[in-house]
């Protein structure tokens, strides 16, 4: 390939300002196909005529779209055999025509959301999972209401909802939570309407609670797919838990004593993952969801 061209100050300053205007329009598309005003059969219309649109990366597309992250986007676009890097407006007729099938209709009226309940032993590696999911954009993650004092690095808000033991009472009253159980001396519970919102706006919800809870919510709501996150071995459990650094060693008993309790309860769940790779089960929750 030879030297780019030479363009005058002028020349340059347009083709900027160029630039520019396409990102703020396509920052614009990406927001309406977020909040649902635009589909993709919208987007790909318009790609037609405007060439911003048209050299919108189908990846940026598909990660607009609720409830579509950044791996449900990279397993759509192998199965259409799209590249990576490909823009709407290379895109073949084959291909368009699988992307308008697959998003049929409007995002407005997609299906409700599907409901993943993640559970295991303490240690197993639960939180580390939802933190990635939470990351790559597949699921709305709920945040949970505790009891439980934070540890270091974890924020009100992000991590649980940090609340007293007095405002658990009143919320258990009020019946504000889909589900809420006991563990380890402290009472854990998933706030009801967010995540029914949640749901009702298309987005797959992840649950990472424990055992009970993950009963709790299959019995409320029999569509919720419950997975169970199972350790490699015994051993790699242990160690995980000592890794963390997050309890003393009592604590940790403790913790390893429930924990040979919580394995029994495999059984009933739908799925057992073993998490051997993060990203490995990442992909298996995603397609679980799909
Ligand atoms: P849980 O939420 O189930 O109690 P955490 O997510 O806190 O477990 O994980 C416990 C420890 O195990 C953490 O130090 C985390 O970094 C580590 N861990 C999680 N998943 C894996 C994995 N697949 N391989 C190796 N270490 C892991
Ligand atoms: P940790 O104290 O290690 O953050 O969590 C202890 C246990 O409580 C973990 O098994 C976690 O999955 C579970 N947990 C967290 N939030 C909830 C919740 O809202 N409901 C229930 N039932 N369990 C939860």
């Amino acid at each position: 390939m030879g030297a780019p061209p030479q363009l005058s100050p002028e020349a340059r300053k347009a083709a900027l300002l160029k630039a520019a205007q396409s990102r703020k329009r396509r920052a614009e598309i990406k927001g309406k196909i977020k909040s649902g005003e635009y589909s993709v059969d919208a987007v790909l219309e318009l790609s037609r005529t405007d060439d911003a649109i048209a050299k919108m990366r189908v990846r940026e597309l598909l990660e607009a779209l609720s409830g579509v992250g950044k791996v449900r986007a990279q397993v759509l676009m192998e199965k259409l055999n799209i590249s990576p890097t490909r823009r709407i407006v290379g895109l073949g007729r084959h291909q368009i025509k699988e992307l308008r099938n697959e998003f049929m209709k409007p995002v407005h009226a997609t299906r409700p959301g599907k409901l993943l309940v993640l559970s295991g032993p303490g240690g197993v590696g639960k939180s580390t999972v939802a933190t990635r999911l939470r990351q790559t954009g597949d699921f709305w993650v709920s945040v949970s209401a505790t009891t439980r004092a934070p540890r270091t690095n974890e924020l009100h808000g992000v991590d649980y909802y940090f609340i007293s033991n007095d405002e658990f009472d009143r919320r258990v009253k009020e019946d504000e939570f889909l589900e809420w159980a006991e563990f380890a001396g402290n009472r854990y519970g998933t706030p009801s309407n967010e995540v029914l919102d949640a749901l009702n706006r298309g987005e797959n919800v992840l649950l990472e609670i424990e055992i009970d809870g993950a009963k709790q919510v299959k019995a409320h709501l029999p569509q919720a797919i419950l997975v169970f996150l199972e350790p490699p071995s015994w051993e790699e459990l242990v160690a995980r838990l000592e890794g963390r650094g997050t309890d003393g060693p009592e604590r940790r008993a403790h913790r390893l004593e429930l924990a040979q309790e919580e394995l029994a309860a495999a059984s009933f769940f739908d799925h057992v993952v073993v998490n051997d790779e993060v990203e490995r089960v990442v992909g298996l929750l995603v397609s679980f969801a799909s």
